[in-house]
């Protein structure tokens, strides 16, 4: 009798489990409130059974209310928490702490009906009803704090520690369970005289089922995460908003801190991560190189040719600037029609050269609608002559811009043995 009662207890365990992660699993197609529903309504049999209904198994008596129904509730709170979050798993810690006051509350009322009976030999039980009032408000309460308790036992066996899944759920269910089954059995003893034995059986039992639940658990833990099971899969139409929004939000990644007119970096993108390189750089003991690159009379283009022929020159220029680069330059756009290239690892005679190159493409390759060429000015900084600061080489890029605009225009101006009596701003690093 003892052993088919065992084999009877497993067979309630498996299938409470295998019907509840059943419905947890299925939650994306049918929504969590089916699971959150079920794990409640069970809850009546639960305390139906934990009051009157016990069996005796080889280590002793319990009751399947208690040991199935019970830890398996707390074990499914846990992995709805893992599966979804804190404030999913408020849902049924609060719900079932609220049904439970109003059962309560109902059940103190029912007691002062009169009432008759219409099945023959079957009368009210009205102590049963008074009894469940209060063996559940006391149960709620205690569910109420293992349920919180449960969690955090399992985060903090988390934290820090590389513990097996199923010795950390096992652990956390234990130890609320433990808890749990002392202060159930002073209930029970105290209003129906439960003898001391359903304590001992009883938190056998719950060790059981607590195991039990812990190594199934983490195979579905990682079954589901292996995708075994196909039905975890969400709807089509769900997988396609979330395409839809990742490629959105990529999108957006990728545009934030490009320029949208001319798709090169823009100057924000600049200031952040400018420093940021040549920190790198410095540390590397590699010199890195700035230019600033400014559009001449392009004013002049505006007024002659109207904006949309001033852009679509802007767009020729950043399109010029980039291909006469190696793939690891920068090119932002840091003002109207002014460009800055940061080229890493190219000393100041590279970089001249390289500046060089770049009036002449542009001086070839952009024509206005004219016929007549556009032309840019560039001011030349490097590390090694102007300082290592973002600062110091825009500044001294600057300066020489503008002696190249005011020598004439279309020509590149970098270092010069005069420029040692100018102290860069910014040459404190
Ligand atoms: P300089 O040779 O001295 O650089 O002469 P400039 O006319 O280029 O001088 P300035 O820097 O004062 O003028 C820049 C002009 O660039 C002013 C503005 O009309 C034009 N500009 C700035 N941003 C844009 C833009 O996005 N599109 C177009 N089409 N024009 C722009
Ligand atoms: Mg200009
Ligand atoms: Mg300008």
């Amino acid at each position: 009798m003892e052993t088919k009662n065992l084999i009877l207890f497993l067979v309630e365990a498996l299938v409470y489990f295998a019907f509840m992660v059943g419905l947890l699993h299925q939650r994306h197609r049918i929504g969590i409130g089916v699971f959150i529903t079920a794990l409640g309504v069970l809850h009546f049999l639960e305390t139906y059974l934990a009051a009157v209904f016990y069996v005796e198994l080889p280590f002793g008596v319990l009751s399947p209310g208690s040991s199935v129904l019970f830890s398996g509730k707390l074990m499914m709170i846990l992995l709805l928490y893992i599966k979804e979050d804190a404030a999913t798993v408020r849902a049924p810690i609060y719900g079932l702490l609220a049904g439970n006051f109003m059962t309560v509350i109902l059940a103190g009322i029912l007691q002062y009906h009169e009432t008759i009976s219409v099945v023959p030999g079957r009368v009210v039980d009205l102590t049963f009803i008074d009894e469940m009032g209060w063996l559940m408000l006391w149960g709620t309460t205690l569910l109420y704090v293992d349920a919180l308790a449960i969690i955090l036992i399992y985060e903090r066996l988390g934290r820090g520690r590389r513990m097996p899944m199923a010795l950390r759920l096992f652990l956390s269910g234990a130890a609320v369970l433990t808890f749990d089954q002392l202060g159930f059995f002073a209930a029970l003893n105290l209003l129906n005289d439960a003898p001391m034995s359903v304590l001992w059986g009883g938190w056998l039992a719950k060790m059981m089922a607590a195991a039990l639940f812990a190594v199934l658990t983490t195979a579905y833990l990682s079954f589901a995460r292996l995708a075994v099971l196909p039905a975890s899969s969400r709807p089509i139409a769900d997988i396609f908003n979330d395409l839809t929004f990742r490629e959105r939000y990529e999108d957006l990644l990728d545009r934030s801190g490009h320029d949208a007119l001319t798709g090169v970096l823009d100057r924000s993108r600049l200031e952040f991560e400018g420093p940021r390189l040549l920190q790198a750089a410095n540390a590397a003991g590699a010199v890195t190189s700035l230019m600033i690159v400014d559009a001449d009379h392009f004013k002049a283009v505006n007024d002659a040719f109207g904006h949309l022929a001033g852009d679509r020159v802007l767009k020729e220029a950043a399109a010029t600037l980039q291909d006469g680069l190696r793939a690891g330059d920068r090119v932002y756009r840091f003002g109207g029609e002014e460009f800055v290239i940061l080229c890493e690892g190219l000393s100041h005679e590279g970089a001249l050269a390289r500046a060089e190159q770049i009036r002449r493409a542009v001086a070839e390759h952009i024509v206005l609608p004219d016929g007549m060429p556009v032309t840019v000015s560039i001011g030349v900084a490097s590390t090694d002559h102007d300082g290592g600061t973002l600062n110091g080489l825009l500044s001294a890029a600057d300066q020489r811009l503008y002696a190249a605009k005011h020598r004439g225009r279309d020509r590149v101006v970098g270092w010069e043995p005069s420029d040692a009596d100018i102290r860069p701003v910014d040459d404190f690093t």
